[in-house]
């Protein structure tokens, strides 16, 4: 039994929004330390493991994007009741996969999977959880690197700030000295998405489909020069971008003028 008193230990609560669930069930399946967390933290809600719920929270981490007035709703009232918030996982972080359907107008969207039944279902835009409310972290991929949370976890219960990775998955994969997937004739976007899951992608001999977004100060030129030279397109780039950067793609227009 820990000799920390229960109610010393962060009342930690986890809640899904827009996503697939697959980062919420990673977690059940972190059997070497699964009682090792629980010993440090006190878990006051989590949809997937207990039915139990809480007025307030130390650290809530959010999984899924926001697509629902409804969801901003509930966004906005996890916020207002918790002290530190994480978006755990791309569709929280970015919008992930998600904001693939923010490539096409919203209604031909609904039209697409509701039908006639369209009007019950109101919709927007797939949105990261930033775009509404403070975020304190990000524990980023798809699935979210375990990892990373793991180490977003302890960080906070022991009242440190977490260190996030930001450069690029070349940088990892160098390290890794692994052949770079690119001299095999593969499309990798390595070179632009951030670093942090120890590019497992690439050290299994696997293109990297940018799936921790992109790395802030992205050296695009650079990355750009790079794939042509080895026989792709820029078109080629922002298509493959999409899969899990629309939204940054968004901000990052001029991609295309080049
Ligand atoms: S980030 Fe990926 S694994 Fe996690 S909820 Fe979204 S789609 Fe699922
Ligand atoms: S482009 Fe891909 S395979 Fe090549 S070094 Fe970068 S991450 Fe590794
Ligand atoms: S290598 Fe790329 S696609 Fe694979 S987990 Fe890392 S960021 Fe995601």
């Amino acid at each position: 039994m820990s000799a920390r008193k229960k109610s010393q230990k962060p009342k930690v609560a986890f809640f899904d929004f827009t996503g697939c669930e697959g980062c919420q069930l990673n977690k059940l399946n972190l059997e070497n330390d699964l009682l090792g967390i629980l010993e440090l933290i006190d878990l006051v809600e989590f949809r997937e493991a207990m039915d139990d719920k809480a007025e307030e929270y130390d650290i809530a981490f959010i999984e899924g994007s926001i697509t629902t007035p409804s969801c901003v709703e509930r966004i906005y009232d996890i916020r207002r009741r918790t002290k530190i918030l994480v978006a755990l996982g791309q569709c929280a972080v970015s919008g992930g996969i998600n904001a693939m359907k923010n490539n096409y107008p919203l209604a031909q969207v609904q039209e697409e999977v509701y039908g006639k039944d369209k009007y019950l279902f109101p919709s927007m835009p797939a949105m990261p959880v930033r775009a509404f409310v403070q975020v304190d972290y990000e524990v980023r991929g798809c699935p979210m690197s375990m990892p990373e949370f793991l180490h977003v976890l302890k960080s906070l219960v022991l009242g440190r700030k977490p260190e996030i990775k930001d450069y690029a998955v070349c940088v990892e994969c160098k390290l890794k000295e692994n052949e770079c997937v690119l001299e095999k004739g593969m499309f990798c976007l390595g070179p632009i998405t951030r670093a942090g899951c120890d590019a497992i992608c690439p050290s299994n001999g696997q293109y990297c489909t940018g799936c921790r977004g992109l790395v802030s100060n992205m050296n695009k030129n650079g990355a750009i020069e790079m794939l042509k030279q080895h026989g792709f397109s820029v078109e080629e780039a922002i298509k493959r971008m999409a899969m899990f950067n629309t939204n940054e793609l968004v901000k990052e227009a001029n991609w295309g003028n080049r």
